[in-house]
């Protein structure tokens, strides 16, 4: 991509308003731009990590918890809720049909995947069943002041798994908790998240959270450093002990942490309030038991830049970078753009990573200068900076440094693709 057309732009300043620091840097970086408090558009910059977010998670939900994605509708009948009596939840955005009728915009979907399923589920042989989207949720949240951490209107990850039995559920539980540890790790937050027990409401003892300590968290949890699980702070009540390992709850350390994700056992909650049932081998009907499993995309996306950054900008890790590499082009003071070797070997390197696959942004752009090309590298945080300029071009090399270290070396071009890993 080359960036004197990239749609977007970098400020130097965030917006007044925005206090948050994941927003702010966001903003700042082109990534974003905000409508009102928590709703934001997303820019080519930030559309890009928000896929790359997408695709982690599809590749575990996919391939290791076997679901399957469908797409469900964002304007749910009011009569669904009423059903399983949460027509009266808060961050319920309610509107209605031309024609007369209720609705409400889906802050979930367990009122419209229960109904949905009930057409396909008769028999033992129908389940498991794991089905999960990428979609739009709606809440009006009271406060939304922590920018991506928590929109009124946002991406989520939500999988509705489908089980014969207890036991059946259980087991995908399990895998489904390796399958979020593993999506957090992929997504560079593999070190700040925690497996957090959190209250399982009235129809379970415990729920589980993936809580990522940052200070801009708005959780409170209790870390055990011995089996490196955590509790949040509204279930710990009467507790004593860590419910892992067994050590004193004094023990434990307090941190401030978001909520990245939850997996959660419905038992048969939703499948009751919907009539869902199957029929066994025998000829006997029970209930379809249920579990939920959430990320938010948005939240995950926030969370990684307030985890990774410095004084400068983003600092994003590989595998969610926007671009893997930051071309920038030096030119040559007082020379025409067509006599610039610069400029001609700037346009070789740039079409040859990309013919290896490579994704780049190139930064082309005439106005700027050196300075300002580096901060703005800096606040967008691809993770490898190569610089072309009249020094590199005599020597027939190119300067590469990583946006987490602080010094550049010269190398040739084969030397910087076996740093990347690429294959010659
Ligand atoms: P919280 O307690 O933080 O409001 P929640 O308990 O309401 O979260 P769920 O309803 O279970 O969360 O949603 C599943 C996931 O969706 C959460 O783990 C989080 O990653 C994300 N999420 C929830 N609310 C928001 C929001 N307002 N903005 C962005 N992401 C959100
Ligand atoms: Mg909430």
């Amino acid at each position: 991509m080359r960036q004197s057309i990239l749609f977007g732009k970098t400020l130097r300043k965030g917006p007044k308003d925005e206090i948050s620091k994941n927003a702010n840097l966001l903003v700042r970086g082109g990534f974003v731009a905000k409508e009102i408090a928590g709703i934001y558009s997303f820019l080519p910059l930030g559309l890009r990590v928000l896929d790359k977010i997408a695709r982690i998670i599809r590749g575990e939900m996919n391939d290791v918890l076997g679901a399957q994605e469908i797409l469900m509708p964002a304007l749910h009948p009011i009569e669904n809720y009423q059903k399983t009596g949460r027509e009266k939840i808060d961050v319920l955005f309610h509107t209605e049909l031309a024609s007369g009728g209720k609705l409400v915009l889906g802050q979930s979907h367990e009122e419209i995947v229960v109904p949905l399923a009930k057409h396909f589920i008769s028999s033992y042989r129908d389940l498991p069943l794991g089905l999960y989207q990428i979609q739009t949720k709606f809440r009006n949240e009271l406060r939304a002041k922590s920018g991506m951490l928590r929109g009124r209107e946002f991406m989520m990850k939500d999988l509705y798994s489908f089980h014969a039995d207890e036991n059946d559920f259980e087991k995908y539980y399990e895998r489904a908790k390796i399958a979020y540890k593993d999506i957090f790790e992929k997504a560079g937050l593999g070190g700040q998240t925690y497996l957090t027990f959190a209250s399982g409401g009235t129809f379970s003892k415990y729920s589980h959270e993936f809580q990522t300590i940052t200070e801009a968290g708005e959780d409170t949890i209790y870390l055990c450093k011995e089996c490196k699980i955590a509790i949040n702070d509204e279930i710990i009540g009467e507790q004593k002990n860590c419910p892992q390992c067994n050590a004193p709850i004094a023990k434990l350390l307090q941190e401030k942490a978001i909520e990245v994700g939850n997996i959660f056992p419905l038992k048969t909650r939703f499948s009751d309030a919907f009539g869902l049932s199957y029929i066994d081998k025998s000829g006997q009907t029970h209930p379809v038991v249920m579990g939920c499993y959430g990320i938010g995309l948005g939240r995950v996306l926030g969370a990684i830049v307030e985890v990774h950054n410095d004084k400068n900008g983003i600092i994003w890790p590989e595998s969610v970078a926007p671009y893997k590499v930051h071309l920038i082009e030096l030119r040559t003071k007082n020379l025409e753009l067509s006599d610039d070797p610069v400029r001609g070997a700037a346009e070789k390197l740039y079409n040859h990573l990309l013919a290896k696959g490579i994704e780049v942004l190139y930064d082309d752009r005439d106005d700027k200068t050196a300075g300002e090309k580096f901060t703005d590298a800096d606040l967008i945080g691809i993770p490898w900076r190569v610089v072309i300029s009249e020094k590199t071009v005599q020597r027939n090399a190119i300067e590469v440094k990583k946006r987490d270290s602080p010094g550049s070396e010269l190398m040739s071009v084969v030397s910087f693709l076996q740093n990347l890993k690429v294959k010659m």
